[in-house]
């Protein structure tokens, strides 16, 4: 070992006794001196390895340090320099991790620990080591990047959780709340623009945007996109055959880089201003109805089991939609007569009470009149059950085309209909009525090629005529059969109200 005055350092052992034992060691064993002025610095003593990591002579750095110095990764080098000389002022031994670059050009970490020791002269001594630390730093690096995929993958599942939760426990009419709410949290997780749904016509030539959600800032495309026709984006038909018939996911990474074919597709995104997107097709009973989409208008590099985690989503709205398509058709039993497609006594019943208490709040007139066909029994008796049916179903029809909206018709009994009509002038009911006996009277009906004259009998009641007493469905309906059994005894064919028979 070299021996110096000015460093403090003496001893008896030859310096290639230290290089001898340095070489066992992993790592690069050293002193660095530093001048009280802080200088010069120079390595009185490194071991060889310095040579074969960063191919520097070691016999320089005993007269300056500087080659050592040069290899630090210049986002390092300040700060490093900072910490040796508190390290000087303090007394306290110096460590640090720093990039430094190999012989070979590339960068790696080392992490170095010394002890300092004072000099007579004011100048400081560090005896220590340093040693390469890279494969601590990617195990760190590919811990922290499992670690984010982990909390990334159990967020997922927890928000599917949360969705599933809210979609199982779905409340009549509340299916749209729920999937707006959906496509929300969807869009919030993966940091996307636009979050939405869409529903296909029967036919998959038109489609309409149903759900939308948007992040702040970013605008709404629902209105525009109702009953779009898809007829002129050849390339989006192609899309939507495979997403109908193979369940494929759609992905434009790049909007700008979509094919020629598909310059119409191109030129709208564009204008819509997306950047990037996915379509995801949803399935309700087997059948394609829709697709679930989400856009990015600016550049963004997609995970890649993107698609996969969209389709979990889309498998979400899928049941959701499917169950609600249930409910509804249960509900729609239920107060539906299946062989009219009227409504039932069911329904009629607590809609009747509801426009009697909103007569009693607001004031709102209405009058219903019961229907009975004439002598259904002997049209059954001539043109049998089937034909009779058959009339049904077209008086029925009649009775509909006869009638708004807003009016609630429904099949009370076995021939016998009720219409509620609504907001209406109560003088003008009767008329109404008679052009529905009209109607019916002049209605060529046939059945298997024999005709059959049908008339209907009919009574009128109108809440205006409770005056005394409350009005409750059962009175006015009850007040409408009683005049409806008048309308039978006068001869049929007609229609009795408040004023008597009325006869066209
Ligand atoms: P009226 O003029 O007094 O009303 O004579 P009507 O023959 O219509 O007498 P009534 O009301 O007693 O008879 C109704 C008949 O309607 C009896 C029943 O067999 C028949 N009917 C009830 N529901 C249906 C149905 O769903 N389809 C068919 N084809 N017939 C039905
Ligand atoms: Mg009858
Ligand atoms: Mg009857």
């Amino acid at each position: 070992m070299v021996s110096r005055s000015d460093d403090g350092q003496a001893t008896a052992m030859p310096a290639h006794f230290f290089q001898k034992l340095a070489s066992g060691v992993p790592g690069v064993l050293f002193t660095y001196w530093l001048s009280a002025d802080g200088r010069s610095h120079r390595y009185p003593f490194v071991s060889h390895q310095v040579h074969t990591l960063f191919g520097v002579d070691p016999a320089a750095l005993n007269e300056n340090a500087d080659a050592v110095f040069s290899v630090i990764h210049p986002e390092d080098a300040d700060a490093i320099t900072a910490s040796i000389q508190q390290s000087a002022t303090t007394g306290k031994p110096w460590s640090y991790r720093a990039r430094l670059r190999l012989a070979d050009g590339q960068y790696q970490w080392f992490e170095a620990h010394s002890v300092p020791e004072r000099q007579a002269d004011g100048s400081t001594l560090w005896y220590g080591q340093f040693h390469n630390i890279q494969h601590y730093k990617a195990l760190e690096q590919s811990l922290r990047e499992s670690e984010a995929e982990f909390s990334f993958q159990a967020g997922f599942q927890r928000l599917i959780a949360r969705l599933s939760t809210e979609f199982i426990n779905l409340g009549f009419g509340t299916i749209d709340q729920c999937i707006d709410e959906l496509l929300r949290s969807i869009g919030e997780f993966f940091e996307v623009d636009r979050a939405y749904v869409y529903g296909f016509s029967d036919d998959y030539q038109r489609m309409t945007n149903t759900h939308e959600w948007c992040r702040a800032g970013v605008p709404a495309l629902k209105d525009g996109q109702q009953d779009v026709v898809i007829e002129h984006f050849h390339w989006w038909q192609e899309q939507i055959e495979g997403m109908v018939s193979a369940s494929r996911v759609v992905f434009i990474e790049d909007v700008d880089r979509l094919p020629a074919t598909a310059a119409a597709e191109r030129a709208l995104l564009q204008e819509q201003g997306v950047s990037s997107m996915f379509s995801v097709p949803i399935r309700v009973r087997g059948r394609v109805t829709g697709f679930f989409g989400v856009d990015s208008l600016r550049q963004r590099t997609w995970r890649q089991d993107q698609a996969d985690l969209l389709i979990i989503v889309s498998g979400l709205l899928s049941g959701a939609l499917e169950r609600h398509r249930l409910e509804e058709e249960l509900l729609n039993q239920s107060i539906r007569d299946p062989l009219t497609g009227l409504h039932n006594r069911r329904y009629l019943m607590p809609r009747l009470e509801e426009l009697l208490g909103r007569s009693n709040r607001r004031g709102e007139k209405f009058a219903l009149a019961m229907f009975d066909v004439d002598h259904f029994k002997a049209i059954n008796d001539s043109i049998g059950h089937l034909g009779g049916d058959y009339i049904l179903q077209r008086i029925a029809a009649i009775l509909t085309s006869q009638t708004r909206t807003m009016d609630v018709i429904a099949r009370f009994g076995g021939e016998e209909f009720l219409v509620v009509f609504n907001a209406l002038e109560q003088t003008d009911v009767p008329q109404l009525v008679m052009r529905i006996l009209q109607s019916v009277r002049d209605e060529p009906f046939v059945f298997e090629r024999q005709s059959v004259p049908v008339t209907l009998s009919a009574g009128v009641a109108g809440i205006d005529e409770f005056t005394a007493t409350p009005a409750t469905p059962e009175a006015l309906i009850g007040l409408a059969d009683h005049r409806l059994y008048l309308a039978k005894e006068s001869g049929r064919d007609c229609l009795v109200d408040a004023s008597g028979t009325v006869r066209i």
